[in-house]
């Protein structure tokens, strides 16, 4: 036993693995190797306070005096390349060989883009890092003209940030509908509705999207999709999801199945190595679960089976979050075997509701109600059975079903 816990990444999930198990009293050699330079810090402010407002400092996920106190041998910025499993090893870029006794992957993944030439233009970004929120935040004080391509949460985020700096903004999806993949059909329609009040143009359903060469013009980019002639860009941001970052644990052999396969405990294929947030699979759901509230969570309980075979599996509710414009969007559940779907808005709040065919809660999404999201938590868990008239009527009291 010498080489301790090696912590490989160091985001969200990596940070909140480095601190629980520090907190539950490890006291062994902990290193985070990070391809970063900054400590851990907080991804949601990225795409909405860092872009608003020019002097918005990193916004740390734990204070310098904690990081401190947790005693870790940072490797930063510096790359994993490859892990040994059999003989316990991390092997960095630069050749150096490092021994574990426990290993936690925590590599997450990076923007997608449609193709190579996307990667090379100057005014096409992606956002995912810190520094990435600085260029686009320096692009954006530039930029009359904007096209987002791809309508999940990134680029919905952003589309909501440039609207309130004044940009006009295009946006293109190639689905027929926006966040398709974690809402049903209505909350689609109301994040539409909510984004062309807010002057978004957006074209749903837009075929192929292309980035033109045009070097007579290299203040724009120039995009065509399906549906419409190419037109110049002053900038371009894609959020067409993310390529999960899987090469530290295919050399390592590990069992991979779209994110790397983990029991509730965060144990990946190899008893000595764990998996924790983005580049998992989630261990119920059996989707790469990309949320703030997984990478924290998922990561602290597999901190704690580290340290305690016994302890407790992760069982979390499926729960994201989003701000744009005046609205918080809070999601809980997966939108899978639903059969009713139930709408009750009124002058404050909207509601959607998912049930599956036994008339449980299957997803429940709240525009400005986080009360009713608690509630729902409830829902879930008891899996209560609710009457959809019941559901939809705005003078019925939801209170009343706790
Ligand atoms: P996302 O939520 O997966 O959305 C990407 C969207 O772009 C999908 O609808 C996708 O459709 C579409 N798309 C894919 N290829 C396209 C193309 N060539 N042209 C046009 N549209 C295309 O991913 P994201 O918005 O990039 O966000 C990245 C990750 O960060 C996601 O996992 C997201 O959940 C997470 N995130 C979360 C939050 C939050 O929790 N508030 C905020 C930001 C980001 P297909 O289904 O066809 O691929």
């Amino acid at each position: 036993m010498s080489g301790g816990i090696v912590i490989v990444g160091g985001g969200q999930a990596g940070g909140w693995t480095a601190k629980t198990l520090r907190d539950r009293g490890y006291s062994g050699k902990l290193t985070v190797i990070s391809d970063e330079p900054y400590d851990f810090y907080e991804r949601p402010p990225l795409s909405k306070a860092v872009l608003l407002e020019p002097q918005i400092a990193l916004s740390r996920l734990f204070s310098e005096q904690v990081v401190a106190s947790l005693a870790i041998d940072w490797l930063r910025p510096a790359r994993a390349k490859a892990i040994d499993a059999d003989r316990q090893q991390v092997i960095l870029d630069d050749g150096t060989q490092l021994a574990f006794d426990q290993l936690v992957i925590a590599t997450g993944g990076q923007p997608r883009l449609p193709g190579a030439e996307w990667a090379r233009h100057p005014r096409v970004m992606t956002l995912r890092s810190w520094d990435d929120a600085l260029r686009l935040r320096q692009h954006l004080r530039q930029c009359q003209n904007l096209a987002i391509i791809g309508g999940g949460w990134i680029g919905l985020e952003i589309a909501a940030s440039a609207r309130q700096l004044g940009v006009d903004v295009t946006l293109f999806e190639r689905q027929p509908a926006l966040c398709m993949r974690s809402v049903g059909n209505d909350v689609s329609a109301a994040l539409l509705a909510l984004h062309q009040q807010h002057g978004v143009t957006v074209h749903c359903d837009c075929g192929d999207i292309q980035l033109q060469e045009n070097s007579d013009d290299p203040n724009h980019a120039w995009i065509a999709t399906g549906c419409s002639a190419a037109q110049p860009f002053d900038l371009v941001v894609v959020g067409i999801g993310v390529e999960l970052n899987l090469a530290l644990a295919e050399s390592a052999g590990l069992q991979i199945e779209g994110g790397i396969v983990i029991d509730g405990q965060g144990r990946t294929s190899h008893p000595a190595i764990f998996a924790v947030g983005d580049v998992t699979r989630h261990p119920a759901l059996g989707i790469s679960l990309q949320s703030w509230a997984y990478a924290q969570n998922q990561a602290i309980s597999t901190a704690n089976a580290m340290l305690d075979a016994s302890a407790a599996s992760y069982d979390d509710v499926a729960w994201l979050w989003s701000d744009q414009y005046q609205v918080n969007i809070q999601i809980l559940g997966i939108p899978t075997g639903g059969v009713h779907h139930i709408a009750r808005t009124d002058a404050q709040s909207s509601l959607f509701f998912t049930l599956n065919s036994d008339r449980q809660l299957v997803q429940m999404v709240a525009f400005n109600d986080a009360r009713a999201i608690k509630l729902g938590k409830r829902w879930l868990a008891s899996g209560r059975v609710l009457d959809p008239q019941q559901l939809a009527d705005v003078e019925f009291p939801l209170m009343t079903l706790k």
